[in-house]
């Protein structure tokens, strides 16, 4: 039977985590470590030792912003965002969900705006998170600045060629 290891290995497509020998200059470096539940190289650790359960119902999952600075710094080149993507795709098709919902609903508005018109509008990517996490009046504060700032426009922007976003996006569903 495939051990919990290999199916992260066979999702990433790089360079396997048997390549982590725990320097940690990854979890050093992260800028949300101090806020994760386990810090990057310990989620490696974890999926090294086969707690498949711990790590799916983890909040650190959830709080990786993939800015690829741990493989910045990694001397095996260990991909940890894309790590982080394979263990929240996990997460959702094994059913435990997400520890952090209102990220997988933010994430979720990010790619409708990127699906719809191929680039990211600001306000309608905010409107969507607003009514699919109920919360309504946080930050409303700053979106007059926002909008005078020219940081909130209010037609969305298109890339030339929306049909071919879409069929990445149906291209990616059926794999
Ligand atoms: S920097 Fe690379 S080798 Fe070091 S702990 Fe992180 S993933 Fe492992
Ligand atoms: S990609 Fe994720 S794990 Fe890596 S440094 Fe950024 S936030 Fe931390």
């Amino acid at each position: 039977m495939e051990t919990f290891l290999e199916a992260v290995n066979k999702k990433i497509h790089g360079v396997p985590l048997q390549a982590c020998y725990h320097c940690r200059k990854c979890s050093a470096g992260c800028p949300t470590a101090p806020h994760m539940e386990y810090n990057p190289n310990k989620v490696i650790k974890m999926i090294q030792n086969g707690q498949k359960d711990k790590v799916l119902n983890s909040s650190t999952i959830w709080l990786c912003l993939s800015c690829e600075t741990c493989i910045t710094r990694c001397p095996n080149q260990v991909d940890i965002a894309r790590m982080m993507d394979v263990l929240r795709q996990m997460a959702i098709e094994s059913g435990v969900g997400a520890h952090e919902p209102n990220v997988l609903k933010f994430h979720e508005a990010f790619l409708a705006s990127i699906k719809r018109g191929g680039r990211i509008n600001e306000m309608m990517m905010t409107v969507h998170y607003k009514l699919k996490s109920g919360d309504l009046l946080s930050d409303v504060a700053m979106a007059p600045g926002m909008f005078l700032k020219g940081k909130l426009a209010l037609l969305p922007p298109r890339t030339k060629d929306v049909k071919a976003v879409k069929n990445i996006f149906e291209k990616t569903r059926s794999k």
